[in-house]
């Protein structure tokens, strides 16, 4: 029934942009740090784990989360790879994700707006000198703190709390959510901003909002469709669409 919905959605819209959050990245199996009972995060005071001000203080207990959580390799999944079709079909025009684990990059999207940085790059603190992830890992792996040649500590580009946005990330999720005729809004209850205010970008210019995740969130009434399960949702979609047989 409401899947019909959503396809139609999807044929009548021209303008799409996904808005993600932990929620699609939990089907990868990356831990949803604001979910309960996380072995991992427990482990570690969440107060000092993204401040900036701990972090030049004492660098090792960053890393060591980071160890913990990257032992495993992640992989996009179904959702991740429905989103790469839509922007090859030239259906959708920009993803913005909450998430750091760049795993909309590595599903081959090009335009994806990421409000809290990425893993995937990284950079000295101290000479500027910028990482790929493959090297930043090898490095995690075999330095307690990852230090560069010039002995700074190299840091991954994602945003600690207090620190700036990437500005023309944030600039560019805006433009999208705003010019957007559909907007589907994918694995966050909209609670953290900026990323919680983008589907109003869209509303207010007349954009419709579907919803893929579990739990409410502040526009449930406004939303044209809203569904619970997304691995059931883009498996559905990526079925129809015949997604990855062509
Ligand atoms: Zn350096």
């Amino acid at each position: 029934m409401g899947l019909k919905k959503l396809i139609d959605l999807i044929e009548t819209s021209n303008y799409i942009t996904a808005l993600t959050g932990a929620g699609i990245s939990t089907l990868s199996g990356i831990p949803d740090f604001r979910g309960k009972h996380n072995p991992i995060w427990d482990k570690y005071p969440q107060d000092k784990l993204f401040n900036p001000v701990y972090f030049n203080e004492q660098p090792r207990m960053f890393f060591d989360f980071l160890r913990d959580v990257l032992e495993k390799e992640y992989q996009p999944n179904i959702a991740h790879f429905f989103l790469k079709f839509l922007e090859t079909k030239k259906k959708l025009k920009a993803i913005i994700t909450q998430n750091i684990d760049g795993l909309h990059k590595l599903s081959g999207s090009k335009n994806v707006y990421e409000l809290h940085g990425s893993i995937y790059s990284s950079h000295c603190l101290k000479c500027g000198k910028s990482y790929t992830y493959d090297i930043f890992v090898k490095k995690l792996f075999k330095e307690k703190v990852v230090s560069c040649e010039c002995s700074g500590v190299i840091k991954p580009d994602i945003v600690f709390f207090g620190e700036m946005l990437p500005q023309e990330d944030l600039n560019m999720a805006i433009f999208n959510a705003t010019r957007s005729d559909l907007m589907i809004v994918i694995g966050t209850s909209l609670v953290v901003q900026p990323a919680a205010f983008m589907p109003m970008y869209t509303l207010n210019n007349g954009g419709k909002v579907v919803l893929v995740n579990k739990g409410e969130t502040y526009i449930d009434d406004r939303a044209a469709l809203k569904f619970e399960d997304i691995e059931k949702v883009f498996t559905e979609l990526s079925e129809y669409y015949e997604v990855g047989k062509q």
